[in-house]
């Protein structure tokens, strides 16, 4: 995991200044969650949506620098262009190839990406606490997937196989990443053997996301009853695949946890103490309802 130490974490106004940049930005989740967290801390700011095009960016990120904000985070489409306009890249983020997580350091930006970390962090709190030694079976290989396995080969795990529609992709990236891990990239053809004999499965396709909710991204009687089974998705919380390993006496995890640990990884990053994660998911399960 990336660590870092906040050389200014509040502002000269005393209030720290945070916010999130997407196209579109309006159903974000992240302002609810982080303007609880701040609450939570008693840290005085604010965590605004910023709705900034493609063609804004560039003076965007210059603008976190001007108007002095601590941070920001950056969401679809801007979490590969962004890279460009920054003064320093993590190395994990380099090699995921994408930042969802700027800190400012007296103007000096730094790119962070948090949403593996995150997700690996909630996947051993809610449902797994160990993954050495394990067989890990990824269905996916687009960009939530690069994030997810690049944190997952730091867990020592027994083997990594993702499995793509576009088989390509998996294998390149099994190819790219195969000197941090045992990783091999497989079809959807071969996927059934790999997924049979897995201790951990995880869902990072979009198959199964609202509205087309009875998908299912492997055939149901695929799935090794007893196993974890994971799914990035959280709309809806509980996804067709999810509880379809419920039945088959899966332990199962839920895209939730992901969200709302990308985002307390970014809150220490930017204020160097520990984010309080169940009020984070409170206000977010509290803003689905509401
Ligand atoms: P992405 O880069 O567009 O990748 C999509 C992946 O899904 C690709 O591997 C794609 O395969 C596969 N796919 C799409 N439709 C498919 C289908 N009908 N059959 C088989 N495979 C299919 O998207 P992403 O950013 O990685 O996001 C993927 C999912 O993760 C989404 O559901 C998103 O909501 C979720 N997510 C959750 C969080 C969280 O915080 N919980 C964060 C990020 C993403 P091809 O390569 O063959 O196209």
């Amino acid at each position: 995991m990336s660590s870092i130490k906040p050389s200014r974490v509040i502002s000269n106004t005393g209030a720290i200044l945070l916010g999130v940049m997407g196209d579109p930005i309006v159903h974000s989740k992240s302002p609810v969650m982080h303007t609880a967290a701040l609450k939570a801390l008693g840290i005085a700011g604010n965590y605004v949506p910023l709705h900034v095009k493609p063609e804004g960016l560039e003076s965007a990120i210059q603008a976190v620098r001007s108007l002095g904000f601590r941070g920001v985070n950056v969401t679809i489409p801007h979490k590969v262009e962004v890279m460009k306009y920054l003064d320093n890249i993590d190395e994990g983020a380099a090699r995921v190839g994408a930042v969802n997580t700027i800190v400012n350091n007296d103007g000096v930006l730094t790119g962070y990406n948090t949403d593996g970390i995150g997700y690996v962090r909630s996947l051993k709190e809610e449902a797994c606490p160990k993954l050495q030694g394990l067989e890990i079976v990824v269905l996916g290989a687009g960009g939530a997937a690069r994030g997810i396995i690049h944190a997952l080969t730091a867990e020592q795990p027994g083997q990594i196989s993702v499995v793509n529609r576009t088989a390509s992709k998996a294998i390149e990236l099994a190819r790219e990443w195969s000197f941090l891990a045992d990783i091999r990239g497989l079809s959807e053809t071969e996927a059934k053997e790999a997924v049979r004999s897995a201790d951990v499965l995880i869902n990072t396709t979009s198959v199964g996301m609202h509205p087309h909710v009875n998908e299912l991204p492997v055939s149901e009687d695929w799935i090794p009853s007893g196993i974890v089974v994971s799914d990035l998705i959280y709309n809806p919380l509980k996804t067709k695949f999810l509880q379809i390993s419920a039945a088959r006496g899966c332990t199962t995890h839920g895209g939730l946890g992901m969200f709302v640990n990308q985002g307390a990884y970014a809150l220490e990053y930017w204020t160097g103490q520990a984010a309080p994660v169940e009020i984070m998911k409170e206000a977010v399960l509290h803003s689905f309802t509401s």
